[in-house]
């Protein structure tokens, strides 16, 4: 083995195989595979080794169909098959709700560029002649679906990779990861030690024990998986096309072909863990104990489906173990705090996921960017809330969910409540229906009292439509109360703190007492944050930004800190907020302070006791009234509320949720984090150019944002007014124009006070100041929009700003 090596990747399942791969392909020739025994070790070998392009977060279908394409190439450079398969499949819809998700996904799929196409159920039965077709009411048929070997697979990747300069050392453990004060590794395994300057845990199966090696507990868990194959069944045996892959997700099922009959897996309600708390590092290529009773209610619907399976008999049942993170995405990127430690675990379609997982961390690693939109993979998505526990929890419910709808006004029960703030109990006295949000509980809107606080679970306007109305009428006319603690929090402070924060952030640094709105960009001039700065002294800055990006902030201010001078500290739970917002707003709060509010005009902030209680205050509301938001450690938070509450019964004070706030952004068409603002959008196609100071001389991002503005950048977030009836845009849906579908919903949403359906979305620029010709397609319907030149409320400001 080599003493020296510029990567060590830990693992040669798929994933460690493809970033291998990966970083040689992107220049890194002198990188090193440790794998404790043959390739293919963990989950790998035993994978069904189906492969489909279908993601719900789009920006992860886009990794997919990078991956699917890339069997050619590494088949090509290694001579080594990968069985690719490409056969089609189909995704079959047994009731209504399920085909109109079908109507959305192949409405996502048209602005990826996806060739989906609806069969009737005639086509459905030529295609696949072991359906039932009286089962279904609908089928989408997508072209680039099938399966590949996994041993095919891992090992042209592997092979590929030592062509082009790459070592890999089999049969030996990494025992121990020891780190240099210059941030370089001692990788020791059994058969003697490596340095290293980067390593990647790929360990799959083993992920979090490569982690614990470091400290790092991280998000996963093996979930027992189970499928059957069949005997021979004539009508495969005789058919001279290959089977189509198949998921027939109200059944639960999966299937495709596998010799002459067919392979059927199963997502089973009742999944069941294994090696919750350690893997054994005695688990060599071994099967589980199979569990024909466990998945037997999916069976007996599947032999019901296609009786030709149940007709031929069961030939062989696997049942093997792979790894989950809580929402199922994989697990990506660079750890805080652990210089040169890399994760990609947790990847739970491997065939479908693993060459973009390679791609994005090899980009990562040598360009210092992951090169693409994968915040829904990134490993900094998850905070310290994510414990063993809490992972246990949301991993059962997120593998017995796999085929189920997760409906836009449906929240997950599973490990909750995990996170409350001081009033939990009060908002929960006031019937508030909660939503989770990155492990808090926060509310979304109140239920009438005597009435049960549940939503209904719809594609289409909820329940609770009406009095998220009279919540949003209320603000707008007097004053509403809402918790925002679930907003990300720092503190920077030290004598730095002013520069630092100057060369962070796009915008200038506010006055001492003053606030400003600003994007954080990348390198690449892209969007990586959005935040309000506000200052309390010359060194001393309250930033309020997105908690669930909280640790991907850490991590990214980490890697920006200078030697010395500069603290800045995550503090999302040290300070919990409420906000007053409304034309009556100010009145309320006067009475409660003694400072002169008519002399704390618009983005003002400093420290004021508001009742009792010491506070920092802001003179600002996401809401686009006339607001304040307050600020208060946890132990204030209860007399803090009971006084505004108090307080507020003379100025009719309402309380409002997360709903209602959504709404009423949407209204002012101001964008959000993780919707409109993500990093493959620049500040000035994202409308934010007039919080970028271009003219100040140095700050990250600069040249490119500088760039974007010479060439006026590709796309424009434009706001929307629809037509639609029942149910309004969620996001993700095609913006058509002139029949074509161009561009894509961010958010949308009912504005209550204007009595609109609203959506935001990003559009080419080229079209974007056309206000007709546009439509939104909402579950299977094009509805007609009309782009709009100012927000549907107060396009002056005056009432924000009053
Ligand atoms: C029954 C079943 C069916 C599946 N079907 C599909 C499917 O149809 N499509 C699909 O895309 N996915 C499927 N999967 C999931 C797929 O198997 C995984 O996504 C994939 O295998 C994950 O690969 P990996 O490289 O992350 O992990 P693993 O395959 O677990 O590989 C990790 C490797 O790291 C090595 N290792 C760990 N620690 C060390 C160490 N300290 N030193 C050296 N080496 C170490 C291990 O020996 C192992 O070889 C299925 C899984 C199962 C169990």
């Amino acid at each position: 083995m080599k003493s020296h090596t510029k990567v060590v990747v830990i693992g040669g399942g798929v994933v460690g195989a493809s970033v291998l791969y990966h970083l040689t392909k992107l220049g890194w020739r002198d990188v090193l595979l440790i794998e404790r025994s043959e390739l293919t070790s963990g989950s790998t070998w035993h994978a069904a080794g189906g492969m489909h392009t279908i993601n719900g977060d789009p920006n992860v279908a886009k990794l997919q169909q990078y991956t699917i394409n890339l069997y050619k190439e590494i088949e090509e450079i290694s001579g080594v098959s990968c069985g690719v398969h490409i056969t089609g499949g189909l995704m079959l819809a047994g009731t209504a709700t399920r085909f109109d998700w079908l109507k959305m996904v192949h409405a996502r799929g048209r602005y990826l560029g996806m060739d989906l196409e609806f069969v009737d159920m005639a086509e459905a039965k030529r295609l696949f002649p072991l359906m039932e077709p009286q089962y279904f009411v609908g089928a989408l048929y997508d072209p680039i679906e099938g399966h590949v070997d996994p041993w095919g697979v891992t090992n042209a990747y592997v092979k590929a990779a030592t062509i082009q300069g790459a070592a890999v050392e089999k049969y030996n453990r990494v025992v121990e990861l020891l780190h240099r004060p210059d941030g370089t590794w001692d990788v020791v395994t059994e058969k003697g030690t490596v340095h290293a300057e980067h390593v990647v845990n790929a360990g799959g199966l083993w992920a979090r024990e490569v982690g614990r090696m470091v400290g790092l507990e991280l998000p996963i868990l093996a979930m027992e998986h189970q499928y059957i194959i069949s005997e021979e069944i004539p009508e495969v045996a005789a058919s001279e096309k290959e089977m189509l892959h198949i998921v027939d997700a109200d059944g639960e099922i999966y299937m495709r072909q596998e010799g002459k009959g067919m392979l059927l897996g199963t997502y089973e309600r009742a999944g069941v863990p294994w090696s919750e708390r350690e893997t054994p590092w005695n688990f060599g290529h071994e099967l589980l104990n199979n569990d024909i009773d466990r998945i037997a209610p999916s069976l007996e619907v599947g032999f019901q489906r296609y009786p030709a399976i149940e007709r031929a008999g069961i030939k062989k049942q696997i049942n093997g173990p792979f790894t989950f993170a809580p929402d199922g995405n994989p697990v990506i990127g660079p750890i805080r705090g652990i210089k040169n430690y890399w994760v990609a675990c947790g990847v739970m379609a491997g065939f479908s996921q693993g060459g973009g997982v390679g791609l994005t961390l090899a980009n990562w690693m040598i360009h210092g960017d992951p090169g693409a939109d994968i915040w829904g993979m990134d490993v900094a998505r998850f905070g310290d809330w994510a414990t063993l526990a809490y992972t246990n929890a949301k991993v059962r419910e997120n593998y017995s969910r796999r085929f189920r709808i997760r409906f836009p006004t449906e929240e997950l029960v599973a490990g909750r409540p995990l996170k409350t703030t001081p009033i939990y109990d009060k908002l929960k006295a006031d019937n508030a229906v909660f939503g989770d949000y990155w492990g808090l509980e926060h509310a979304l809107w109140f239920a009438p009292k005597g009435t049960e606080p549940v939503e209904t679970i719809t594609f289409k306007r909820s329940n609770a439509h009406p009095h998220v109305g009279a919540e949003v009428k209320a603000v707008r006319a007097g004053v509403g109360l809402i918790e925002i603690s679930s907003y990300g929090k720092f503190e920077v402070t030290g004598p730095g703190a002013e520069a630092w924060l100057s060369r962070v952030m796009a915008n200038r640094v506010p006055k001492i007492g003053r606030i400003a709105l600003t994007p954080m960009l990348n390198q690449r001039g892209k969007l990586i944050g959005d935040f309000t700065i506000c200052r309390l002294g010359a060194d001393e800055f309250f930033l309020v930004g997105t908690m669930a990006a909280e640790r991907f902030y850490q991590r990214w201010f980490e890697w920006q800190l200078p030697e010395s001078g500069v603290v800045a500290r995550a503090c999302g739970n040290d300070w919990v907020g409420l906000s007053v917002a409304g034309p009556r707003a100010r009145d309320l709060l006067q009475t409660l302070v003694r400072d002169d509010l008519a002399a704390f005009p618009f983005l003002s902030f400093r420290r004021m006791d508001v009742g009792m209680v010491p506070a920092m205050v802001g003179r600002i509301s996401f809401t686009g009234e006339l607001g304040y938001e307050i600020w208060v450690k946890p132990e204030y938070q209860r007399n803090l509320y009971d006084t505004l509450v108090k307080s507020g019964a003379a100025f009719g004070l309402r309380q409002f949720g997360a709903r209602a706030l959504h709404t009423m952004r949407l209204e002012k068409s101001f964008g959000t984090w993780a919707r409109e603002y993500r990093p493959i959008y620049g500040p000035l196609e994202a409308g934010l150019s007039r919080f970028v100071a271009y003219d100040k001389p140095d700050f990250i991002g600069r040249e490119a944002a500088l760039a974007e503005k010479a060439s006026g950048g590709k796309l424009r977030l434009c706001a929307f007014r629809l037509e639609a009836s029942d149910a309004d845009a969620i996001g993700d849906e095609p913006i058509w124009h002139d029949g074509k579908p161009l561009g894509w919903v961010t958010s949308g949403g009912y504005g209550h006070s204007a009595g609109n359906s609203v959506a935001l979305g990003y559009v080419p620029k080229e079209i974007a100041a056309a206000t007709t010709g546009f439509e939104i397609e909402i579950i299977g319907e094009r509805v007609p929009a009309t782009r709009l030149d100012a927000p549907l409320i107060d396009p002056s400001g005056e009432r924000m700003r009053g």
